[in-house]
């Protein structure tokens, strides 16, 4: 049986667990820090990631309606101002050098857009301005590449200028490459168990015997966090769910291809659809997202149909000459209120650092920041994470009848999305009601209702009574009875 001993354990190796380990060994040469995790990384989102720089491109219209999602949106801008000089800090420790492989990323509303589309756009432009942020309303038919169906051609488009996307593979390889130059131990294993004593962690086991004594422990295995958490925190944190998500990786046949990303605007429960070229004529089309307590074994056929056709219908039809190089299946860490889990737990020396949902790529940098400032420093609170404590009853950003009302709408936009074109004399009310009555079938599984976002209504109302007993539990754990 083997043993190592650290300072620091990190279990998961995706972009937060080595971004974590990487700005630790940077800030504190010497440290002993180790990263355990599968080396084939299964079901990692890290390396499914389209790996957007996306910070106001992800502004909805209710950024600004509560403080959670304002706290959430003022990380991201911390983050966009950071990855210049984190890129920087990648080359520097010798390794492959990492570049952004699109500067500058355009917003598009095309003309079939949904109401909410049509709302976040706007809220993307309002919150531009308001923020001085560079960018440039520009005329969506000059745009290089774009090519779309007519009945969907782009109506409005910005160019944001600092925003892009890097290749998330060739990051990854960097922070490993260069957390391995400064001294930080790679353990390939899955990670079984977290061994406390006298009210701290000491420890982690890994599945093939081998214990890592620490002095603090890192949890950051993504969506599989959930079974490490539960061994210590057990119903004190908010249910990880697994946000499934499908992406394909082309090369060109036919037309010039973007050297920009383009996207649409956040929708709800899912990024918009998103194209990143990674450089040679390969393209990343991104990305579909399934909520569920349990992945399934695979992406289901139909979306993955629509993530197709979404992306030569909007973008450029030419897409559907492409050659298809790579499939990307992963789960993103979702928790049941969306936001993400970061920082001490009450455990002496166990810190989370995980529930990321769609953009943990782009906040990692001030994630790793932040989560070392308090492993090196156990006293420190940053206050940019405060919001986002791992250990808390569920934050509800708006009320139980909003989240119902926006289960609904959302229901009938995507429906339209999907194609559904109804006959001038029907309207969409039979739908908005079956929507409504499953909206309260989910809630009545829960023991006291509770605000959620569609597609974790979604994901309750399909929920295995095992899952459904470990939410009821965290429920009456963290919140008073009403
Ligand atoms: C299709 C898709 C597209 C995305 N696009 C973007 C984007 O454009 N921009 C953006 O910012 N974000 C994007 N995201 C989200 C982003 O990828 C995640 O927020 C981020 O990568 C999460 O990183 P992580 O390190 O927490 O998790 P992961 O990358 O999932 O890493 C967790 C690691 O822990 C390992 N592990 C699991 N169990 C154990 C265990 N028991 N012991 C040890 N190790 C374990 C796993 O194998 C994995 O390697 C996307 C996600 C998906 C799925």
């Amino acid at each position: 049986m083997r043993r190592l001993t650290a300072d620091v354990a990190v279990a998961g190796n995706g972009v937060l667990g080595w971004s974590v380990a990487v700005e630790l060994v940077r800030r504190s040469p010497g440290l002993r820090v180790v990263v355990a995790g599968p080396g084939t990384r299964p079901g990692s989102a890290t390396v499914a990631a389209g790996a957007m720089l996306n910070c106001f491109a992800e502004v909805t219209d209710v950024t600004s309606r509560h403080a959670a999602s304002q706290a959430k949106f003022a990380l991201a801008r911390a983050a966009l101002d950071a990855w210049p000089a984190w890129l920087e800090a990648l080359r520097e420790g010798g390794g492959p050098a990492p570049a952004m492989v699109a500067p500058g990323t355009f917003v598009v509303l095309g003309a079939q857009a949904t109401p909410t589309a049509v709302r976040n756009f706007d809220a993307v432009q309002a919150a531009l301005k308001e923020y001085a942020e560079p960018h440039h309303e520009v005329q969506a038919l000059d745009i290089p590449g774009l090519r779309p169906v007519p009945h969907e051609r782009p109506v409005r488009a910005l160019y944001l200028e600092r925003e892009g996307a890097v290749d998330a593979r060739a990051v990854l390889a960097a922070l490993e490459g260069c957390g391995r130059r400064l001294g930080v131990t790679s353990v390939d294993g899955q990670v079984s168990g977290l061994l406390t004593a006298n009210g701290r962690t000491t420890a982690l086991h890994l599945a093939d015997g081998t214990t890592i004594s620490a002095g603090a422990v890192v949890v950051a295995a993504g969506a599989a966090s959930q079974p490490l958490l539960d061994q210590v925190l057990a119903h004190r944190t908010p249910p990880l769910l697994h946000g499934t998500g499908c992406a394909v990786q082309t090369r060109r046949h036919t037309g010039p291809g973007f050297d920009r990303v383009i996207r649409t605007p956040t929708r709800s429960g899912a990024c918009g659809m998103h194209l990143v070229p990674l450089g040679g004529g390969v393209e990343y089309l991104g990305a579909t997202n399934i909520v569920c307590f349990d992945p399934p074994e695979g992406p289901r056929l139909g979306v993955t149909q629509s993530l197709m056709r979404f992306a030569t219908d909007q973008f450029d039809t030419r897409l559907a000459m492409s050659a298809v190089r790579r499939w990307h299946y992963a789960h993103r860490p979702v928790p049941l209120d969306r936001l993400p889990l970061l920082g001490p737990t009450g455990i002496d020396g166990l810190y989370v650092a995980t529930g990321t949902y769609r953009d943990g790529f782009h906040g990692s940098p001030v994630i790793a920041r932040h989560l070392a400032d308090m492993i090196l420093t156990p006293s420190a609170r940053p206050e940019l994470l405060a919001p986002f404590t791992p250990v808390r009853a569920p934050v509800e950003d708006m009320t139980v009848e909003d989240s119902v009302n926006l289960f609904v709408s959302d229901a009938v936009e995507t429906a339209t999305e999907y194609g559904m074109r109804l006959p001038y004399f029907l309207d969409t009310a039979p739908l908005a009601a079956q929507a409504r009555t499953e909206a309260h079938e989910a809630l009545q599984r829960l023991d006291r209702p509770i605000a959620l976002h569609p597609e974790i209504l979604t994901a309750v109302r399909e929920a295995s009574p095992t899952h459904l007993h470990h939410l009821n539990t965290y429920l009456r754990t963290t919140t008073p009875a009403p």
